[in-house]
């Protein structure tokens, strides 16, 4: 019996097409030409080794030749597209969440795009003093617009605002208590807990008053010779309500003054510009922390700022002349590029109308309904007559999403379709995994996608996409 098992597996494996005939297979010589002999010849091997190991492990004949010829050019083809496409990609995001974190968070404006790609491939004066001739510092870079537009003394731009929360407590309350409220001991997601980062900044946590309720004396009474700093956090994605007290972050500047200790506020999302205007709650603004006499605020680039990943530190001259000087900052130091592309973003706030324009995420949360509803209508008009019948306009709610604005939503436009000819779930399958994918969510058997987060230029892709996956 074993020895019959075995030549069954012999004779399979001598099925399997040799080196020489694959190379002269048509299929394989496109590959060759598309790609190169080396590439080609490297996948090959690799999936000879694959199916030998197959057929010898498994009870499994070889049906024919040809057949596994057959195979193994299918298995090439893929090896080498899944080899040679990046594996970061753009998706079409049509989930209505705009600072959608696992889809990258903010979109740059084209001012920060030009930016990157003028630093990225020329030498710069990233840590050049031109005047001078000689060494600058790379943190000189963003610090005076930042400066301008929030009323700031100083400020250092790191890579994420994780980084900045932990630069500020490591350097001011390295083995000394930072004083924070239950109310604030705030989770963002990911690995990020108030808690756990004060641990990694050596730091020690002097939690004070009750989930719901803080009161100025807590703080006071927790004051003592080894205290560090006063922490505040901005609580960005959950809401406290009810039986609710907090204090106010004049009052913990005075306090901070009475014992000469620096407060620091963790803002999350870094705002410049008041969004009530268009129906979003009241959120503080990165200005009114720095005039509320504040030593050090923080907050992130990719959020409500609208730039690129990276956290900000405004805070008076000395505070940031001791973060700069803390051997931490060098392994939470931004590169070029970011700078570059912070820098275009911050110089579009000058003019606020410009920065509700041309900052992605401010004009998707500034679009008006009107607008959105028009953009629905036009791409419907544009769906072969066949695919209009499966779609229908609806009103939904956006989401601002990056942790920030919970609770609250924006009315938007939604295309909603049902399919007639495959199931909801295999349309959002097949649009997710299409060459460019578009990321829409199902909610009650319609395939929902929200306009106001799809950028205008993708309007007629998303017609080409809901063509070719409804007729
Ligand atoms: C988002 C957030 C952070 C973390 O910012 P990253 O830029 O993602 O590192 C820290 N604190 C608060 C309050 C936040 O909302």
């Amino acid at each position: 019996m074993a020895t019959m098992v075995k030549e069954v597996k012999d004779s399979s494996l001598r099925l399997l097409p040799s080196m020489d005939k694959l190379l002269s297979n048509e299929q394989i010589t496109e590959l060759i030409a598309r790609h190169s002999l080396v590439e080609v010849k490297r996948s090959l091997d690799g999936v000879l080794d694959e199916l030998r190991g197959v057929l010898i492990s498994s009870k499994a004949v070889a049906v024919s030749r040809d057949e596994l010829e057959r195979e193994v050019v299918a298995k090439v083809q893929t090896r080498i597209k899944e080899v040679t496409s990046s594996s970061l990609l753009p998706v079409i995001n049509a989930t209505g969440v705009i600072l959608h974190t696992n889809l990258g968070r903010s979109l740059l404006a084209d001012e920060a795009v030009e930016a990157i790609l003028k630093v990225a491939q020329n030498y710069t004066t990233l840590e050049y003093d031109l005047k001078a001739g000689k060494r600058g510092s790379r943190y000189s870079h963003c610090e005076g617009v930042i400066c301008d537009l929030t009323g700031g003394e100083a400020a250092l731009v790191v890579n994420n605002n994780a980084a900045a929360l932990t630069l500020a407590l490591n350097t001011f309350s390295q083995g000394r208590e930072a004083i924070v409220s239950r109310g604030e001991l705030v989770e963002i997601g990911g690995s990020f807990r108030i808690p756990e980062v004060m641990a990694k900044s050596a730091c020690i946590m002097r939690e004070i008053g009750a989930t719901n309720k803080t009161h100025l004396k807590d703080y006071e009474n927790a004051i003592n010779e080894n205290t560090g700093m006063l922490v505040k956090v901005h609580r960005s994605n959950f809401k406290l309500t009810g039986f609710v007290a907090d204090v106010s972050l004049e009052e913990l500047v005075r306090l901070g003054e009475k014992h000469f200790l620096p407060v620091l506020n963790d803002l999350g999302s870094g705002l410049l510009i008041d969004l009530q205007k268009f129906g979003l709650p009241y959120e503080p603004l990165i200005q009114q922390s720095v005039k509320a006499g504040v030593t050090l605020t923080t907050c992130s680039g990719d959020k409500l700022f609208g730039g690129p990943q990276a956290g900000i530190i405004i805070g008076s001259k000395s505070a940031i002349a001791k973060i700069k000087a803390n051997s931490l900052t060098r392994a939470f130091r931004v590169d070029k590029l970011t700078l570059a592309a912070l820098e275009a973003t911050l110089k579009l706030y000058y003019d606020e109308e410009k920065a509700l324009q041309s900052i992605p995420t401010l004009r998707m949360i500034s679009t008006r309904v009107e607008e959105l509803e028009k953009r629905a209508q036009n791409i419907v008009a544009d769906l072969p007559e066949e695919v209009k019948k499966q779609v229908e306009i609806v009103r939904g709610k956006s989401e601002i999403g990056g942790g920030s604005y919970p609770g609250s939503f924006l009315d938007s436009v939604l295309i909603s379709i049902t399919p007639h000819k495959i199931s909801v779930i295999e349309l959002e399958e097949q649009c997710r995994l299409g060459s460019l994918p578009l990321i829409g969510r199902i909610h009650k058997d319609k395939f929902l996608l929200d306009v106001r987060c799809i950028r205008p230029v993708e309007d007629k892709t998303i017609v080409v996409i809901l063509s070719k996956r409804l007729i």
